[in-house]
This record gives structure tokens, sequence and C-alpha cells, in this order.
């Protein structure tokens, strides 16, 4: 069995905002020549989310819309008194950072609309993205 890892850097311009890193990803998985195996996804942060969905902007737009709705930037949050960011790390934990999906016959096994899109909620900030494959 073959492991390879890599990692993407990408930077977010907004304090909230959905980055599509679907074709960085994407091209990852060519370049490591494993076929079929699997593709693990994770993002290293505790103020962001990596999600599955389609990379339209009005959906981009209502799921920023939607967490804000269930976790407001401002609330009474005790993380607040030393950082200003409690929401974007409750986000990040309801979301989840991870994401473990199948390679077959080369190809990363997902819906057409399944994009990998990651909600930076504490930006502008650089990121990372750890991608590692399994398999032959
Ligand atoms: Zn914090």
């Amino acid at each position: 069995m073959k492991v390879w890892y890599s990692e993407i850097s990408f930077s977010t311009r907004r304090r909230s905002e959905v980055v599509d890193l679907t074709d960085q990803i994407l091209q990852e998985v060519r370049k490591s020549g494993i076929r079929n195996g699997l593709l693990v996804v994770n993002l290293p942060h505790a103020t962001a989310c990596l999600t599955l969905n389609e990379g339209e902007s009005g959906v981009k737009n209502d799921l920023l819309r939607k967490l804000d709705e269930l976790v407001p930037p401002s609330g009474n949050y005790e993380h607040d008194r030393i950082d200003d960011n409690a929401h974007a790390h409750l986000k990040s934990s309801l979301v989840g950072t991870c994401r473990v999906l199948p390679v077959v016959e080369g190809r990363v096994v997902r819906g057409t609309w399944q994009n990998f899109l990651v909600v930076e909620e504490d930006g502008p900030r650089t990121r990372r993205l750890s991608i590692l494959l399994m398999g032959e």
C-alpha cells in the first residue's frame, strides 16, 4: 500500500467566506498516482470548517447566513473574554474539519454537487489543508 501526503496553502480575504478548493484537491489526487484507496482531507484549524457541497454563490451565501443564524457572531460566549472568535470555534465544531472519501479507478467518489468547501469564520488569514492518500 502506498501513502502520499501533501498540504495546500491558501489565503482568505474576508472575516467570513467560502473558498472552493476542489480543483486543487483533485490535482493532488492525480499527482499522488494512487488510483484506488482512501482520500483524507483535513483542515487543521479551530476557527474554520470543511464541508462538501455545491460551489454555487447562492449556496455559499446561504451557508454563511445560516451559520450566523445558528451561532451569531456576537453572543454571551465565555471564550470572547480572551479572544473575539468564539462563534468561529463553535461553527468549526458543528460543521467539522475532516472528510474521508473513496478513490476508485483514479476518481474521487463524490456527488456531482459535492465540492470541497472551506468555510472561513475568522479571516482574513493564511490557512493550510492537509491531504493524505492511502491505497494503490
Ligand atoms: Zn479563539
